[in-house]
């Protein structure tokens, strides 16, 4: 549903952008992708997770990785290591992962145990089966826009917006957090769609007056509810990428939800924003290396 056609924006109040729906809808169209591979003759696409030792979340993302992609028609691997692996051995599983035809997509769970140099693992990862779009070659190629694979939770916020006809074209963006994981990529990602961005960080003089002026805030900072309804335009997209559990067990974003629906003409939920996006375009990245690899891209 694109912004101009939702009800809601007529009565005041910000259209929810629903994340749970639309990766829904990513992810039937990559089964679709990958039944159409596979019956054009083309081999099931395959992705490997390393796992490294036994912390409580990466099992749970790793277990909703798993699922998704199963369902997704993938053939999927999980490669389970002890916590107090080696680095060589943990990078022995990578080459070897290189090594390995049928495996389409490599994604070693982060973090890694304490002791293990998470980048000198991730730099292993051949760039072609970075479905995670770490590695420098395609952090180069983002940002020399080029094609490559780019990091799932900021493809999944350029996604949301495709997907409700939000366009970034000429808007000023102001990404909150400046990580290799989300804040800098999403930066390139909305140059490349030519917003004029601006990237707020905790050092950041004001952050309020960024906000005030932004068409488009995105927020992964980790802080609950630091951005505040009033900092919002009227009219402003919000995407909140925080994922913070309070005190109380529930989960709250980075932005006060219900102070800037007020204001926003569209805003995703934590949780079902920006959450359930990152598996999904997972998927689409393992089925995009996939049909790289077997040469029908
Ligand atoms: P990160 O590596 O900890 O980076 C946080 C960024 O926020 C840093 O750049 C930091 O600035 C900035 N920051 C911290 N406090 C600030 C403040 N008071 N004002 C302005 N900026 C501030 O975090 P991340 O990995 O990017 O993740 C950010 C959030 O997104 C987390 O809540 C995480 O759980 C969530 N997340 C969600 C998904 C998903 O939806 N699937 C995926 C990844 C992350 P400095 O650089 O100056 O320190």
């Amino acid at each position: 549903m694109s912004q101009e056609s939702n009800p809601s924006a007529a009565t005041g109040g910000a259209q929810v952008l629903d994340g749970k729906a639309t990766a829904a809808a990513v992810r039937s169209d990559v089964a679709a992708g990958v039944e159409a591979l596979v019956s054009g003759g083309g081999r099931q696409p395959g992705l490997t997770v390393v796992l490294v030792g036994d912390d409580p979340a990466s099992q749970v993302y790793v277990r909703s990785k798993d699922r998704a992609a199963t369902e997704a028609g993938f053939r999927v691997e999980t490669v389970r290591m002890p916590a107090d692996s080696a680095q060589a051995d943990v990078e022995a599983t990578v080459r070897r992962l290189n090594d390995e035809d049928a495996v389409d997509g490599i994604l070693v769970q982060l973090p890694l145990p304490r002791g293990l140099d998470s980048d000198a693992v991730t730099e292993l990862i051949d760039p072609a089966k970075d479905v995670d779009g770490l590695t420098k070659d395609n952090i180069a190629r983002l940002v020399l826009g080029q094609d490559g694979l780019v990091p799932c939770t900021p493809a999944g916020c350029i996604e949301i917006c495709d997907r409700h006809g939000i366009s970034l074209a000429g808007k000023d963006v102001v990404v909150i957090g400046r990580s290799h994981l989300v804040g800098k990529p999403f930066a390139q990602l909305a140059l490349a769609r030519n917003a004029t961005v601006t990237v707020c960080h905790s050092r950041t003089r004001d952050l309020e007056a960024h906000c005030r002026a932004a068409d488009v805030v995105v927020a992964a900072v980790g802080v609950t509810e630091l951005v505040k309804g009033s900092w919002i335009k009227e009219g402003a997209v919000v995407l909140d990428v925080g994922i913070n559990r309070g005190e109380d067990g529930k989960l709250r974003g980075d932005v006060d939800f219900e102070g800037a629906r007020e204001r926003a003409s569209a805003i995703t939920p934590v949780p079902g924003g920006v959450g359930p996006m990152t598996i999904a375009m997972l998927l689409a990245n393992t089925l995009e290396t996939s049909r790289r690899r077997q040469g029908r891209g």
